[in-house]
Parts: C-alpha cells; structure tokens; sequence
C-alpha cells in the first residue's frame, strides 16, 4: 500500500499537520454563515488554512478578506512569528479586528468560504491522508484496503481506520480503485481528476446516508462487480469504465437527505426547477457533470459528447421510480433473445450502456447484498435519515412517506425491501456474462436473519462516525451550485 504513504501524496507531512488540519475543517464546517461570525485557530491551523486559501486566491482571485476575517479572534496564544507572517502574507494584523472585513459588504463571501473550505478538504485528501492514520491503525487499513476488488467489500473498516473521519475513507476508497486497481494514475489527465474526484467528495453534503462514503461505496461496489463479470468487464473502453466508476462515485452529490417524494409534495425549489420530473437525480447529474467539465474537456470532443450523454443516463437510471420499469425492459430483453435461441450478452456493443445502468442501481440499492456488519451499519444510517424526514413531514402536517422513528418495524421493513430489490439481481444474473450469484447468497442471507427474527437490536447500532447535524429544510438550496464558480480549471 505504498500509494498511502508517499507515492501520491508526496513527503509525509508530521502528525500535528493532519491533526490541525482536521480540526481545521471541522471548525470551518461549523462557521455560522453570516459574514461576522468568528473562530478561534491555533497557530498550527493558521499555517494549514494560509496554504488553502493561497491557493483559493490564486484560483479564484479573493480569499484575502476572508482570511483575516477568520482571525479577527485568535487567541493571544498565537506565537510572535506566525501573526508576522499573517501579516506579511496578507497586509493585515490578525491580533484586531480588521477594518476591511466589517467596512465593505462582500457578495462573494459564501463563495469564497465554500472555496476555502474546498481548498482545506483538497490539502487533507491530496497531501495528508497518509499522516491522518495513527500508526497502529495503518495495518488495519492495509488489510481493509486489500479487499477493495472484492464484493462484500468493508468500507467501515477504513472509516475506523480513519476514525469515522468519511471524507479521509472514501478518499482512501477512491483512490485504491481508481488510482490503483484500475490503474488510471497513468492516465495523462490524472492531476485534474484528482482535483475532479477531490471537487465531487467535497460537494456531498454531511447528512446520515446519502454522503460522500455512499458515493465512495457505490463506486467500490460497481468495480467489484465487473471484477465479477470479467468478459463485460474486458469489453469496455477504458474511458467507458471510467466516466462509470465516476458516475457512481458522483451519483448523489449534493443530496439533502429527504427523497424525491418528499422534495415535490413541499414544491421545493429543486421540484420547481426539474417539474417533478426526478429532481433529485436531474441535479446530481447536474452538479455531477458541472465538476467534471475540467476531466472531460481533456477528452477529444465526440468523446465528450459520449461521456457526457453516459453519465446523465446512469445518473437517472438511479432513481427508485426506474426500479420496476428497468427490471421489465430487461426481463423482455432476455426473453426475446431467447425466443430467438440465442443469450442477451453484456459483452455485445448495444448491450453496454443498458447492462451499465442496471450495474449502477443495483450497486446504489447493494447494502443488503453485502456481508451482515457492513450492511447493518449501512441500515443505521439510511432508517436515521428516513427518521429524521419523517420528523420534517409531521412538522408540515403531511402524510409520512418515510418509516417514523417512533414507529418502524425494521425487520418488517427491510424484509419488504429485499424482496423488491431482488428480482433486480435475479434477471441481471440471467445477462451472460454477468455472474451475480455472490450478491444473491448475501440478499438470501441478509433476508434469513431477518426471518429469524433476531437481529432487530443490532441493526439499531448507532453509527460510529460523529453525529451529523441535523436536516435543516431551510439549507438545503445552498448547496446546490450549478455555476462556474464552483469548478476549479
Ligand atoms: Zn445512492
């Protein structure tokens, strides 16, 4: 695993550096939004943050004011040398408030914050990650890592090797699929997929589920399963593989945890903007190809062309509404060929695209296919997420489209779900050259423990990762940035 110590990410940085840069982001996360609000930073954070919004300025043109608002507070602990080098570096005293940032409205403020903190996520994920695994958990990690190309795959044990930090272990999951398994650090346009890949993490937001490590998750899973299916797997462009494995990677940016239903009935803006019509999805595909345009402008342009119209399509092929209608064309397709004698073949040219997408939901609805205690963790998190829509929804007086907290029959719940899901995988197993057996023991399995009867208490775990805030109705808009200037070039 040499990737993790050096190879990519240059000289290993100390210790303290990863630890400030952690606490770092966690307090710029939790910086209030108005443009007088202020935190208190250790000398250490100050060196991580003037790094990130160096770069901020240089790319974005701005970041000054926002520096030095952020150190109109620091404490008398900053030692002599650091504040010199504020002020050389930025013309201003952190020790007083400064003038500059209370005298001029600044419009740009949210942006640049957002870039700023971008900027942060990027120093942690590209230059620290090796730093940010305490020694005696790197061994965990190697092993947890070394399973990445299998199904079944345990993406908690690198979220505990990284101590529930989820931004640092889907990094580390990417980065051994993508860079390493599949082999596309060669690629010539490798630096601005990482800045691309870095840009998609960072712009999930921290709600119980839908966040950055099920976009990570989605992504190990569909590698595992053309690792599955290794004649499919050997008939696709490289490029096709990869605008995949980034499809899935990106696939629920940006979602606000409260599902599509809930989004129309309160006529959210995104509802509005997309006519009802999947709003959820349109965005993340939205969002999604909005990031990727620095990757993509690397490619010739009928490939762009292609790749563009590919992740669209696999981003709305994600929606639960396709579910029923994907199973039925599939099924129809499989019985037309064998009506004609001959097998639906993933292998077969026309057959990529469809194949692709039936891949990338049945990954986006895997938790129960998977062994038990990576799935049980995966269900803590997704019935928090419901639980807390359904608050929302008695709060607005409507109809609950989500399992209440006070009252979820989990076992009779998810029991209702495998049952759904599974002839998903069952007519995909039936594609030649697709082998889902593997994923159809674990859904028989998962589904055996819940006849039990059993397991009701362990499902309930609560997650390890630090308890996201909650939903707020009111925030959910916000992140939902379709401009220029939230792509990095
Ligand atoms: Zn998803």
């Amino acid at each position: 695993m040499e990737y993790l110590y050096g190879l990519l990410f240059g000289t290993e940085p100390k210790q303290s550096d990863a630890d400030a840069s952690h606490t770092l982001r966690t307090k710029l996360e939790a910086l209030p939004g108005d443009r007088d609000a202020q935190i208190t930073l250790t000398a250490a954070e100050i060196r991580i943050l003037k790094e990130a919004t160096t770069t901020t300025r240089q790319k974005h043109g701005g970041g000054d004011e926002l520096f030095v608002r952020m150190h109109s507070n620091l404490t008398e602990d900053l030692d002599p040398s650091t504040a010199d080098a504020v002020v050389d570096a930025y013309g201003a005293s952190p020790l007083k408030p400064n003038p500059l940032a209370k005298r001029r409205p600044s419009p740009e403020t949210p942006q640049l914050r957002k870039a700023c903190k971008n900027a942060v996520a990027d120093l942690i994920s590209e230059r620290q990650l090796a730093s940010s695994v305490p020694k005696e958990r790197r061994k965990t990690l190697e092993a947890a890592l070394s399973e990445v190309n299998a199904w079944g795959f345990d993406v908690w044990s690198v979220v505990d090797a990284f101590q529930g930090d989820t931004l640092l272990a889907s990094r580390a999951i990417v980065d051994a699929v993508v860079f390493e398994a599949r082999g596309f650090r060669a690629a010539s346009a490798s630096p601005i997929l990482r800045q691309v890949v870095s840009k998609m993490l960072a712009s999930y937001q921290d709600v119980p589920y839908h966040n950055c490590l099920h976009g990570a998750d989605v992504l190990q899973a569909m590698h595992a399963l053309l690792n599955l299916a290794p004649t499919f797997d050997d008939a696709l462009d490289d490029d096709v593989v990869l605008v995949t494995l980034l499809a899935c990677l990106s696939h629920d940016v940006g979602h606000p945890g409260l599902t599509n239903n809930f989004l129309v009935e309160t006529g959210h803006e995104l509802a509005i903007r997309y006519n009802d019509a999947s709003p959820l999805e349109n965005m993340h595909a939205a969002v999604a190809l909005n990031l990727a345009k620095p990757y993509l402008r690397t490619r010739p342009s009928t490939d762009q062309k292609q790749n563009r119209a590919l992740w669209i399509g696999l981003l709305l092929a994600t929606d639960m509404k396709e579910h029923s209608q994907q199973i039925f064309e599939l099924e129809r397709a499989l019985s037309k060929a064998k009506e004609r004698g001959t097998s639906y073949e993933a292998c077969t040219p026309e057959h990529h695209v469809p194949c692709l997408k039936i891949f990338i939901h049945a990954c986006d609805i895997s938790n129960p296919a998977k062994p038990w205690p990576v799935y049980r963790r995966w269900t803590a998190l997704v019935m928090e997420e419901f639980w807390r829509q359904a608050e929302l929804e008695r709060e607005r007086g409507l109809p609950l489209t989500v399992p209440a907290r006070d009252a979820t029959d989990l076992a009779q719940f998810q029991k209702g779900f495998i049952a759904f899901i599974r002839p998903l995988f069952a007519a995909a197993d039936r594609i030649g050259g697709v082998d889902m057996s593997l994923p159809l023991e674990r859904l028989d399995d998962t589904a055996r423990r819940w006849q039990s009867g059993s397991p009701r208490a362990e499902a309930y775990d609560p997650p390890v990762a630090t308890e996201p805030p909650p939903v707020s109705f009111q925030t959910l808009t916000e992140p939902v940035a379709l401009g220029d200037d939230d792509v990095r070039e």
